[in-house]
């Protein structure tokens, strides 16, 4: 039954007018009108009033009471519904700042810290609460809380003659649906409106209700979004401001997805934007490397940095995160050398931290596919053959580089020729283990242009010999191995005793050392 429905038609619909002619006592005298035409007026004044300073303050709310639950002939509850959703905010702060407290409480000075993020109420963008404004109460364990309302049995009354109340009963059923907020979803702070005999209207009741249902699924949609999105990207939100920064500044357009998720980076595609100085041009279309700061997947690849002069200095006194944005850093630098010589790679954009931005290889976001991937005529294949027998000769002669991951997972196919990608562990050749990767890249590709059937593709050894210009007898792989750690303990035995990098296996000199 709509009880405001029954109060406001009460005045209208009874016969008034009837009555008042024929009521043997002459006509009641007007004063039973208690208040003035003033009063009334100010009266809606003051909720006038009052709802525009709500509305003001609580957008959102007032949103949601004009909802489907909400209609126009029930607008009297409204205030009702919106002080209810005001307390409850209330109490959502209530409820959030004291898991902040349990939070801090519990973390400490404790270096691993738990989060409950997770069960907080409040959405971010309404809560202006600090820590220090909220005066928290338990009202769970409320000593004063008072008893339970008795509920109404099966036939819909209780109490005798007179006395009876039925379930229809305002202030029953009022008490009633305050006591059956306690079935809401248990995180849901309904806060002791028991304790204060808070009478709930139907319509009140209800909007709550559904309040608290939306909420419900609403906090589920945003965490499952937050661990999808943690999940999928694989970005910290340290890294996600920076990208956020990079997008802010108009150097990136938009950053529009994930191409690559590796174990030890991720590569999202970006539109170029506009550069804060002239003389430098940002790609249309870029590819962002974030390499990942998950230490454990970097912990086997010292052996590339740790004895690698250029960063033998630094490497021992870098915390691990440090030595990630050495990852980082060595492929912008390696990048650079091989851009000099003009071997087809990506162009550098940018380096911040561990996330670097550089030219994108493809085309409207579908980036070159990888030479595992791509069907080559036997002419192309041919054609990329001596290409990357080219290019790894550049590599080591003009860049003073050797790869050290050169596999058909790192060679893009586009525009018709062979790009190398994927060169953050790339070393010098007088690295102490540097030829060994040097063989192993020579491996790589013989094998691949071998089965791919390209007839003129040097076995490993001779390919080897071709582009460190070393020459190598040893006509069977262990031999040849052999020979190869030979001459790099030649090396690091000079580099031990004179401080000095030994270029006895190189054709043309001491290898540049390289300042940038
Ligand atoms: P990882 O160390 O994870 O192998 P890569 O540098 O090889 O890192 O990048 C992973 C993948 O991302 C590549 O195989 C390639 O498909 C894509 N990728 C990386 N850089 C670019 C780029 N500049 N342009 C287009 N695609 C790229
Ligand atoms: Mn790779």
């Amino acid at each position: 039954m709509d009880s405001v429905g029954v109060a406001a038609a009460a005045p209208d619909a009874g016969p008034g007018p009837a009555w008042q002619s024929k009521c043997p006592w002459g006509a009641p005298s007007t004063t039973s009108i208690s208040c003035s035409l003033a009063d009334v007026m100010s009266e809606q004044l003051a909720k006038e009033l009052q709802l525009e300073e709500e509305n003001a303050a609580f957008p959102e709310v007032v949103a949601a009471a004009e909802g489907p639950f909400i209609t126009g002939e029930n607008t009297d509850t409204s205030s009702d519904l919106m002080l209810a959703q005001m307390l409850q905010m209330e109490f959502d702060r209530e409820y959030d700042a004291q898991l902040r407290r349990e939070e801090k409480k519990i973390n400490g000075d404790s270096k691993v810290s738990i989060s409950f993020e997770n069960y907080r109420k409040v959405h971010p963008y309404d809560s202006d609460s600090s820590e220090d404004e909220v005066d928290w109460q338990d009202t769970r364990h409320d000593p004063y809380r008072a008893d339970k309302p008795t509920t109404t049995p099966r036939r819909g009354f209780i109490g005798k003659g007179k006395d009876i109340t039925t379930k229809h009963d305002e202030v029953v059923c009022g008490r009633k649906n305050t006591a059956r907020m306690e079935n809401f979803a248990p995180e849901f702070q309904v806060g002791d409106g028991i304790g204060m005999d808070l009478k709930l209207s139907n319509q009140v009741f209800n909007a709550l209700k559904q309040h608290a249902y939306s909420e419900e699924r609403r906090s589920a949609r945003l965490h499952e979004k937050k661990e999808h999105s943690t999940a999928e990207k694989a970005v910290d939100p340290k890294t996600r401001l920076l990208l956020y920064k990079m997008v802010n500044s108009g150097m990136l357009e938009t950053i529009t997805g994930c191409i690559s998720t590796g174990k030890e980076s991720v590569v999202f595609h970006a539109y170029g934007g506009k550069s804060a100085t002239e003389d430098k041009v940002i790609p249309p279309e870029c590819a962002i490397k974030v390499f990942k700061t998950t230490l454990n997947e970097f912990k086997n690849r010292d052996k590339y940095i740790k004895d690698d002069y250029r960063f033998k200095d630094r490497f021992s006194k870098l915390n691990p995160r440090k030595i990630i944005r050495m990852w980082a850093e060595k492929e912008m630098h390696n990048l650079t050398r091989m851009q000099n010589a003009g071997i087809p790679c990506p162009q550098v954009v940018i380096l911040k931290k561990h996330v670097l931005v550089m030219s994108f290889i493809g085309q409207d976001q579908v980036p070159a596919p990888k030479l595992k991937d791509v069907t080559l005529s036997n002419e192309d294949m041919k054609k990329a053959y001596y290409q990357i027998l080219n290019m790894m000769q550049q590599l080591y002669r003009e860049c003073n580089l050797v790869h050290a991951d050169l596999s058909e997972y790192n060679m893009l196919w586009h525009d018709g020729k062979v790009w190398l990608i994927d060169v953050s562990q790339s070393v010098e050749p007088t690295h102490p283990h540097g030829l060994e990767f040097l063989f192993r890249d020579c491996r790589n590709v013989s094998q691949f242009f071998q089965k791919g059937g390209v007839a003129e593709a040097l076995n490993e050894r001779e390919l080897f010999n071709a582009v460190s210009g070393l020459n190598i007898t040893a006509d069977n792989e262990v031999d040849f191995q052999a020979e190869i750690e030979a001459l790099e303990k030649v090396n690091e035995d000079h580099v031990q005793n004179h401080g000095k990098k030994l270029s006895a296996f190189s054709s043309d000199g001491d290898p540049p050392i390289y300042d940038e």
